[in-house]
Parts: C-alpha cells; sequence; structure tokens
C-alpha cells in the first residue's frame, strides 16, 4: 500500500485524514463539566510524529458519562435480546467491511505489523459470531424446582447489571476494548470505555462503527485520560467493571471495586512457560514459538517468556529457534502494508523497560544469543527478536513480565523438573506444551497452573476458542470472558421463587417434634427417590 507524508513527517496512509481523526476525538466525552484536562497529542509509533489531540475527560465529564448511558441503558434493556442481537449482526459485517482502516488504526498507535493489526480486529466478529449463536439461550429465564416439588418453583432470571466500565490495554486495543463491551451490551448494559490513551483512535473508530450498526445513541461512551485521574470516579459510577491491564493495576481496580461493592474481572499479566517434551515435532515447534514468543512483538498477555526443552532436543531446538529469531528480525520494518513480518514496540518508554529487562541479565551473566539491541534505523521503539539463555532467579526477566520480544531458553532432564519450574511463578495465564503423543502432553497438561493451556500450540488454540471461557488463575486474574460465562458476568441473576400453596403455615400449628419427624421423612424420602 502507498503511504503519504502529512506534516510533521507522520507517514499515515491515505484512508486516515484529519476529518476522520478530528471525527473520532469528538467522541470523547470531555469539557461538559470539572476543570478542564489538557488534550493528550497522540503519537504515530512509527515515526514519534504527533497525529492529533486526544481530549482528556475529568472526573465530572466521567461521571456525567456514566449518567447518559445509564439513561440509554433502561430503554435498551427493556429490548428482547433479538433485537439487540440484530445490532451486533450488522456490526459483524460492518468490522469485517472496515478492516483496513481499522489495522490503520491500530497501527498508527501501536506500531505492530499489519498481519497482527487484522488478525485483531477479526476478534470482536468472531466474538459477536459465538453470541448470535448463543445468547438468547444463556440469556433466557430458566425455571427451576423449588424445594417442594410441586408446590414450590424458583426460577433464574438473568438481568443486566445497568453500567459496565471497561478499561482496556494498548496492546490488542481495538479486540479487547471491542469484545469485552459487546457481551456487555448483548446482556442489555451500557457501556463505559476507557481505551488506553496512546491507542483510542481504533477504539473509538469501533464505538462509531456500533453506532452505524444501530446501537442507540448514548449507550457507550468513551471516557479517555490518566487511569488514576478517571479510574475512581468510573469505578464509583458503574455497576461492574471490566479491566484488562497490568497485575499491579489490576490490584488498584479490584480495591475500588471491592469498596464500591460492585463485581469485577480482571484479566492481567502472565510469564507464561512452555515445556517441549522430548519426542516434540520440532518442524511444527520452531514455528508456532516463534509467533508464540515474537507475535505483536511479545506484547500479548499469553506470549511465551519461558521455554523448557528436553536436552535430547535442546541443542537443535536452540540453533534452529535463534536463526528463526533472525531471519524474523530482517523482517522487521515500519509500513502500513503486508510486507515487514515484525513490527515495533508501542513506544520508547516501554522498549526501554524491555531493553532494562535484557540489560539487567547481560549484567548478571546472562547470554544473549541474538537480538539484545534497539533498531533505532527502523522507527524510534523497534527491539530485536532476542533469545536469552543461562538466566537465573536473580535477574529481572526470570520472575518479571518483560511484554517484549525476549524468552530464555532453559534445558531440562527431567520432566517433573521442567513442570515444577514452569509452575513456580506468581502468574498463571497461559501454558504449553509439545508432544507427538496427545496423551502424555494432556497429562502434563493437567499438572500445569494456568488458565488457559496449549497443547501444540502457543496461545491461539485456547484463545480463539469463543465458546470456552478464557482467563488467568492465581494472580493473572479474576473470572474470565468469552463462552456463556463470559457473558452472565455482566447479569445479576435473580431468583423468583413462587409457592403455589402455604403449606409450611400449615405445619406451624403442629406440635415442633412431629414437625420434626415429618421433615426427617421428606427429607429421607426426597433423597431416596432423588426428587431433591
Ligand atoms: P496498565 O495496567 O498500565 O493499563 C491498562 C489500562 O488501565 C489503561 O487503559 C490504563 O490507562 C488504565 N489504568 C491505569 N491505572 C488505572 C487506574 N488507577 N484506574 C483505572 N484505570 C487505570 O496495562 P498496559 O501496560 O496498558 O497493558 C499491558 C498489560 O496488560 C500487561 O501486563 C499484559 O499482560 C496485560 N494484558 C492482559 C490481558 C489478558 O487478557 N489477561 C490482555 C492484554 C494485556
Amino acid at each position: 500500500m502507498e503511504t503519504t507524508t502529512h506534516s510533521g513527517a507522520t507517514t499515515l496512509p491515505p484512508r486516515i485524514t484529519q476529518t476522520l481523526i478530528d471525527r473520532l476525538t469528538a467522541m470523547v466525552i470531555a469539557g461538559t463539566a470539572g476543570e478542564q484536562r489538557e488534550a493528550y497529542e497522540m503519537i504515530e509509533v512509527y515515526t514519534g510524529a504527533v497525529v492529533g489531540e486526544l481530549p482528556q475527560s475529568s472526573p465530572e465529564d466521567v461521571a456525567a458519562a456514566a449518567a447518559t448511558a445509564r439513561a440509554a441503558q433502561r430503554e435498551w434493556a427493556v429490548r428482547p435480546v433479538s433485537e439487540r442481537l440484530a445490532v451486533f449482526e450488522r456490526a459483524h459485517e460492518l468490522i469485517l467491511a472496515e478492516l483496513e482502516t481499522i489495522a490503520d488504526l491500530i497501527q498508527i498507535g501501536c506500531g505492530k505489523t499489519r498481519r497482527m493489526a487484522i488478525e485483531e480486529s477479526c476478534d470482536p466478529p468472531m466474538v459477536i459470531s459465538h453470541y448470535l449463536k448463543t445468547a438468547e439461550r444463556t440469556l433466557k429465564p430458566i425455571r427451576r424446582g423449588g424445594a417442594m416439588p410441586i408446590i414450590t418453583t424458583s426460577t433464574e432470571q438473568h438481568r443486566p447489571k445497568g453500567v459496565v466500565a471497561v478499561i482496556a490495554p494498548w496492546n490488542f486495543p481495538f479486540a479487547i476494548a471491542m469484545s469485552d463491551s459487546i457481551p456487555a451490551l448483548i446482556a442489555g448494559n451500557g457501556v463505559v470505555l476507557k481505551p488506553d490513551n496512546k491507542t483510542a483512535l481504533c477504539t473509538l473508530f469501533g464505538v462509531e462503527l456500533l453506532q452505524r450498526a444501530g446501537l442507540p445513541q448514548g449507550l457507550v461512551q468513551v471516557v479517555c485520560g490518566s487511569g488514576p485521574d478517571v479510574g475512581p470516579t468510573l469505578i464509583e459510577n458503574s455497576d461492574y467493571v471490566m479491566f484488562t491491564g497490568s497485575t499491579a493495576t489490576g490490584r488498584t481496580i479490584g480495591e475500588l471495586a471491592g469498596r464500591n461493592l460492585i463485581g469485577c474481572s480482571l484479566e492481567l499479566g502472565g510469564k507464561n512457560p512452555m515445556i517441549v517434551l522430548d519426542d516434540a515435532d520440532l518442524d511444527e515447534v520452531i514455528p508456532s514459538t516463534v509467533f508464540a514468543v515474537y507475535g505483536n512483538s511479545g506484547q500479548a498477555c499469553m506470549h511465551i517468556e519461558r521455554i523448557y526443552v528436553h536436552e535430547r532436543l535442546h541443542d537443535e531446538f536452540l540453533r534452529r529457534f535463534v536463526a528463526a529469531a533472525e531471519a524474523l528480525g530482517a523482517k522487521a520494518g515500519a509500513a502500513y502494508d503486508y510486507e515487514p513480518e515484525f513490527g515495533s514496540l508501542v513506544s520508547v518508554d516501554h522498549m526501554e523497560r524491555v531493553a532494562a529487562h535484557v540489560e539487567d541479565a547481560r549484567g548478571k551473566g546472562a547470554t544473549v544469543l541474538t537480538g539484545g539491541k534497539a533498531r533505532p534505523d527502523l522507527g524510534p521503539a523497534f527491539y530485536e527478536p532476542t533469545v536469552l539463555t543461562g538466566v537465573t532467579s536473580d535477574m529481572a526477566h526470570a520472575t518479571m513480565e518483560t511484554f517484549g520480544p525476549v524468552v530464555t531458553v532453559y534445558r531440562y532432564t527431567d520432566e517433573e523438573e521442567a513442570i515444577r519450574q514452569a509452575n513456580a511463578t506468581t502468574y498463571g495465564l497461559n501454558a504449553s506444551v509439545w508432544s507427538r503423543n496427545l496423551a502424555r502432553a494432556n497429562r502434563i497438561a493437567d499438572r500445569l497452573e494456568a488458565g488457559n493451556i496449549n497443547i501444540n500450540d502457543g496461545f491461539v488454540a485456547s484463545y480463539s476458542a469463543k465458546a470456552t471461557p478464557s482467563g488467568g488463575v492465581k494472580q493473572s486474574g479474576v473470572g474470565t470472558r468469552h463462552g456463556a460465562a463470559g457473558l452472565l458476568k455482566y447479569t445479576d441473576t435473580v431468583n423468583i421463587g413462587v409457592q403455589k400453596k402455604q403449606v409450611l403455615a400449615a405445619r406451624a400449628a403442629m406440635p415442633y417434634a412431629k414437625q420434626l419427624k415429618s421433615t426427617r421423612v421428606t427429607l429421607r424420602w426426597m433423597r431416596r427417590l432423588r426428587i431433591r
């Protein structure tokens, strides 16, 4: 694709006009009330040039946004689920029709490759498709028996919570913001969405597409600002919070939710291990691992940062994996087309954090087999695909999430030791195991402490399965997204009980010894006859 040079030396694709940027930034709820915040300068990661100013919401703006969403939600909640779903049927088509513009906007703020931007843009249509098939059934009231057959009944009803705060990170800014908001909306809620400032443009475009598909005006409100400035008001004015980001921020969000006695779903960080068993097929392992480690330049919560390889395969694995990492690095580039296969990191600040982990490891005796350098010739935030060995527990990269294109390879002899090492982390988001023998891989999978486990794959197999709930265990999260659980979490379950005849009142007239005897007999028989 041809690119044009705009003023300020950006290299934006022709689709991205100033009119589009102005239209999107005008959607942010800001300047309605409270002390006005200074606008945030959005930059194109590839060049560091300013592409526009993003208004910043004050806490008063956030409260106003939540009130607007709440007013629109009352009317939305009473619509039948099928009517709500019709909006998303159209949104599915609109997103697919606009994939190229969405990818442009993602690339501007993230600097990722075109291919990753397109793959990310396909996530919300996959989520929509799943709920178009299942939401009516999942949200339908379920009639259950009461304590006494025939005489009492109980119905389980799923009501929307009201207003859901969706707080999204920068690494998959379109996929996460949209795919977490969509089930909340399908369940009948309003949404106040807070994207990361760096990557707000693609999120705003996604909301515009939902509105073009027929979502009522006001139902989704976008607020922008620094987390600590807008976060507390956002949570105080919401009935549920869906947060995706780092474990440190997740803890703060969990505390705020607890203080307000609202539920929360926290999708947090990881330090994800991969175990390569002695019978794994390296022809399959190597290309998949390159993607699992370096896809999105290593800025994926489920990406692999630790690889344990059996000694029988270790040397060959290292030789082939290092060669593959170098071949990928040779295809790095900054372009809004499909040519580059490896992209930039999101910002110079983040690249410096990644580089600091590598330097810390190098300084304490680790070996950098390849990479370990920035590539300013390609753009201000490029960093080479990096492979380390000899990483020890005193190094930051051993235990902390690096969130960049950096991985450590460890040799193991004993399978038990590999499992122990893989689990030796406070995180539990994703784990991967490779073997030609699926039964053997499954036995190991059963012992790995992670919310997502991938057999003969890095992370795509579990994440792309939208029917199965996905989330982190240990300090990687609370709750799940996808599947029925990913929809029902946005509802309150209400129990409507009906007593057809007041038998309990009649029993109250009996002497208590008689009541006790009859209760015992009743409970015994109901158990024996499997009635309750
Ligand atoms: P972050 O925690 O710094 O920020 C995430 C979002 O929270 C941003 O929008 C930020 O502005 C906002 N925020 C920060 N402080 C806040 C506060 N006090 N109140 C309200 N909002 C606040 O994370 P990040 O650097 O943007 O994203 C990278 C992290 O996200 C990594 O740790 C990664 O593993 C994790 N992540 C997890 C998943 C998952 O599904 N488990 C997916 C993607 C990213």
